[in-house]
């Protein structure tokens, strides 16, 4: 079976199990596990930040952000595409007591007018508006990108109106592969960035928080008091590193195969419309008359499994585990599916 049901579905490879074998750990709840302090400078030296923390999960890094931006009766301001609010099981609610004002962009990328018409005035009665938060690439957008440009507006917007900002950046490297931007000037733009390993990167398991070194010194605790502490987590943190030196531009090819397979839906007999196609996550919508269930279950009869992606439309995401040959049965198999639609 060729797996495109998502970027999370990779196992590691020969070099990372070596990688990992021979990571030299200790307790990283009294930061002595020598693997994750190298790991995470290297990151925030990478993002130009001042400090990491190492996490089980993105909606881990993702909710210990929220909770150090926000307090109970303040408000976050996102796209209603955002994995904060339509992922982490409620999370900003439970964690922070925090309210949700939810913008319905184009694709996910929210701009400055957006937010602007989202802050409120401070009234008794409303939340106060105190966070803004960011997806790049957005997932349910169908992969769609933010431009170091636009970036750089949001953030400047956030500063002058004092609201904090974080980037979900889950999948930041699918972007920066192909704009070519450099991490360092990207971080300064964010009080907090969460970055996925686990995702197309292909570690097993890990995410990474980054921000100041007071945030990140509260996100200790935070991470603590959510039972995310970890012992010798130094050989899973040794994953994501060999992920970082060796995955990364790899990240190209996954974007490039899905350019592909998105163009080759076009016109195809069940397809109504198609997501525009930015990095390795293809999105198109069934026509009205095709169940999502029904169309998985004949593309898995030809053997691609794909994700129903709720209002009938069906995603595809490409990894480090989808080999060429894997990719050229893929579109053969869209091809062969439209007999079933006939
Ligand atoms: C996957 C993902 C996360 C984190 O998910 P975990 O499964 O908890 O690691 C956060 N944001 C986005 C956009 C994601 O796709």
């Amino acid at each position: 079976m060729i797996n495109l049901i998502s970027d999370t579905v990779t196992v590691p490879d020969q070099g990372m199990l070596e990688a990992m074998q021979h990571a030299k750990v200790g307790d990283d709840v009294f930061r002595e596990d020598p693997t994750v302090n190298a790991f995470q400078k290297r990151m925030s030296d990478m993002f130009g930040m001042e400090d990491a923390l190492f996490c089980p999960s993105g909606t881990m890094t993702n909710q210990i952000a929220l909770r150090l931006h926000l307090q109970p009766t303040e408000e976050i301001i996102c796209d209603v595409t955002s994995h904060i609010y339509q992922s982490e099981t409620g999370g900003y609610g439970f964690n922070s007591g925090a309210a949700i004002s939810l913008i319905h962009s184009d694709h996910g990328i929210i701009t400055v007018d957006q937010i602007k018409n989202c802050i409120k005035n401070g009234h008794d009665w409303q939340p106060i508006s105190k966070l803004v938060v960011i997806e790049n690439s957005n997932n349910k957008g169908g992969g769609s990108v933010y431009s170091l440009q636009q970036m750089k507006e949001i953030s400047a917007f956030c500063r002058s109106k004092n609201l904090k900002l974080h980037l979900d950046g889950a999948r930041i490297f699918n972007v920066l592969v192909e704009s070519n931007d450099d991490p360092h000037d990207i971080g300064p733009l964010f009080d907090t960035i969460s970055v996925c390993l686990s995702k197309g990167l292909g570690a097993p398991v890990g995410s990474v928080l980054m921000g100041s070194k007071a945030d990140i010194a509260r996100a200790r605790r935070y991470r603590k008091v959510m039972g995310g502490g970890m012992r010798q987590v130094g050989y899973l943190a040794a994953a994501c590193d060999y992920a970082i030196s060796n995955n990364i531009q790899k990240l190209k090819i996954d974007n490039a195969r899905a350019k592909v397979l998105g163009e080759t839906l076009i016109g195809k007999n069940y397809v109504k419309s198609i997501k525009p196609v930015h990095t390795n996550i293809v999105i198109f919508i069934l026509k009205d008359h095709i169940k999502d269930a029904d169309f998985i279950q004949h593309l898995s009869s030809l053997g691609v499994l794909a994700a129903p992606f709720g209002e009938n439309s069906i995603r595809f995401v490409y990894h480090l585990d989808i080999s060429e040959s894997d990719h050229a049965k893929t579109l053969i198999a869209l091809n062969d599916v439209q007999k079933f639609f006939k």
